[in-house]
């Protein structure tokens, strides 16, 4: 029975709420009265419910269809502006004792070599994630108790948090580590970690146990209840995401919906971001022996859906995209992107001479490119990292968000942080370019005060001065 209150993953992933979902989507799919009265709703910018959702999601009214991704850039641009964070995924280790099937670290595969850092490399590799211009980072690491303990993932955190190798910082430490207990999440919590990020991978509990047949990750249960372990725990953020192309795509986007209607139900925040990856080919994986592949158009609205239906939710898309999947979800909803991505351990320092890598990229631009290739696009490039710094987690950012005072804070943070990255790590044509949006992006700052303050703080920066944050 569904209840979106209940603490069991059975109640609050309901399968057969799922199943109705999609019956009733599937049946009003061209209900356009329906689907009108949705997008009216919508308006108010206060969300939709999973079933609501869903609905424009099966829509299959060309009109109403292009409606959907007006209102979802509507969104973005009310919600986000042009801005758009930057992270860099960091691998920790690729020792795994579980089984996904989707994943080449599972525990079985001999052909990949096993890499573990040493603190002496964190330092290697996150001084030359610093020399790139990056400040927030989202850890990476396979489940190992063994090999990866909590005390290993907390050691890498105080680690990276001290080092500072010319103006370079890491500011925000993300973690996507296997789903654990509430002690584990207290200590993550002390190490003063921002979001907490798992993946779901699939909702649906046949497909998700077919598809991690042993290790602690068969357990669909754990693992689909560790957000609320998280929180009690204390961590304010927790990041949602499911890997699409394993399953149907529809199964996972009403069980996402349910999902964040969870959180919000029971701990009064929703997710602080979601992550739309789709499955990748990589050592011995080849997509399309799941059967769940979806076209760019598919995942085009996929990502208007969400950002309709969570608008106070960030979105992440990674480099598992390319550069022209990119630009097209840009201005559909996603507010956060990596950039210089490398996805095998250790990749950051010295070039890859054995195949450590989770999944191929698929936009291989460096940090500069793709930062310059926003600005071409008309987006301000921030390495913002301010809210967590300044206490605004959990409830406090939400009603931020949701009344849209937030805003006074990321477009000057965006443009403080971006002139940071300019004057320490830009090639001269990108440095050009952002200089001169900047320019103009300074008179759109509406408060004067704030103004004045952005425009000394910028000054001050070029003097040498760094982290200044509203
Ligand atoms: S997805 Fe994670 S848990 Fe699964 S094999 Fe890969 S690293 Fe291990
Ligand atoms: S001010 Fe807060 S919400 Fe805005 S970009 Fe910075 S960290 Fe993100």
């Amino acid at each position: 029975m569904y209840d979106p209150k209940s603490l069991k993953a059975g109640d609050f992933i309901d399968h057969g709420e799922v199943r109705d979902t999609l019956e009733y989507a599937r049946a009003n799919s061209l209900n356009r009265d329906l689907v009108s009265a949705i997008l009216d709703k919508a308006k108010d910018r206060k969300g939709l419910s999973h079933r609501e959702a869903m609905v424009l999601l099966e829509c299959g009214l060309p009109d109403k269809n292009e409606e959907i991704l007006g209102m979802a850039k509507g969104i973005k641009m009310d919600y986000y502006g042009n801005r758009i964070v930057m992270f860099a995924p960091l691998y920790l280790s690729n020792h795994c004792v579980n089984g996904c099937l989707y994943c080449p670290y599972h525990a079985t595969n001999k052909r990949i070599a096993r890499k573990k850092l040493t603190m002496e490399e964190i330092v290697r590799e996150v001084t030359a994630l610093q020399d790139m211009g990056h400040k927030r980072l989202a850890l990476e690491s396979g489940e190992d108790p063994v090999r990866n303990p909590i005390e290993y993932i907390l050691e890498s955190i105080r680690t990276i948090y001290s080092i500072k190798h010319r103006n370079g910082a890491i500011r925000r430490v993300n973690v996507n580590i296997a789903a654990t207990t509430v002690r584990n999440y207290a200590l993550l919590r002390d190490a003063g970690i921002g979001t907490y990020i798992l993946f779901q991978e699939t909702y649906d509990r046949g497909s998700y146990l077919r598809l991690h047949p042993y290790g602690p990750k068969h357990d669909y249960d754990w693992h689909t209840e560790a957000m609320d372990r998280a929180m009690v725990g204390g961590i304010d953020d927790v990041g949602l995401g499911v890997l699409f192309g394993l399953v149907d795509y529809r199964y996972e986007f009403a069980a996402l919906m349910m999902h964040a209607e969870h959180l919000e139900a029971v701990h009064g925040v929703g997710p602080h971001t979601i992550s739309v990856p789709r499955v990748r080919a990589a050592d011995d994986i080849d997509p399309a022996r799941f059967g769940g592949g979806i076209t760019d158009d598919t995942f085009a609205k996929i990502v208007a859906c969400i950002r309709i239906a969570v608008p106070y939710t960030g979105m992440i898309v990674s480099t598992r995209e390319s550069q022209a999947c990119r630009e097209r979800v840009l201005e559909l909803g996603v507010s956060q992107i990596s950039g210089g991505s490398r996805t095998s351990v250790g990749g950051y320092f010295e070039e890859e001479t054995e195949n450590t890598r989770q999944f191929d990229v698929h936009d291989n631009r460096s940090l500069d490119e793709v930062i310059s290739w926003l600005m071409e696009l008309g987006h301000i490039p921030s390495f913002c990292t301010a809210c967590y710094r300044e206490g605004r987690t959990g409830d406090r950012f939400m009603a931020l968000c949701k009344s849209g005072k937030i805003l006074n804070c990321c477009h000057p943070n965006a443009l403080m942080t971006l002139k940071e990255y300019l004057v320490d790590y830009a090639s001269p044509k990108t440095l050009a370019m952002g200089n001169a949006l900047i320019d103009s992006e300074i008179g759109v700052v509406p408060n004067a005060k704030v103004r004045a303050l952005v425009t000394k703080h910028l000054s001050m920066i070029e003097q040498g001065s760094r982290d200044f944050r509203i």
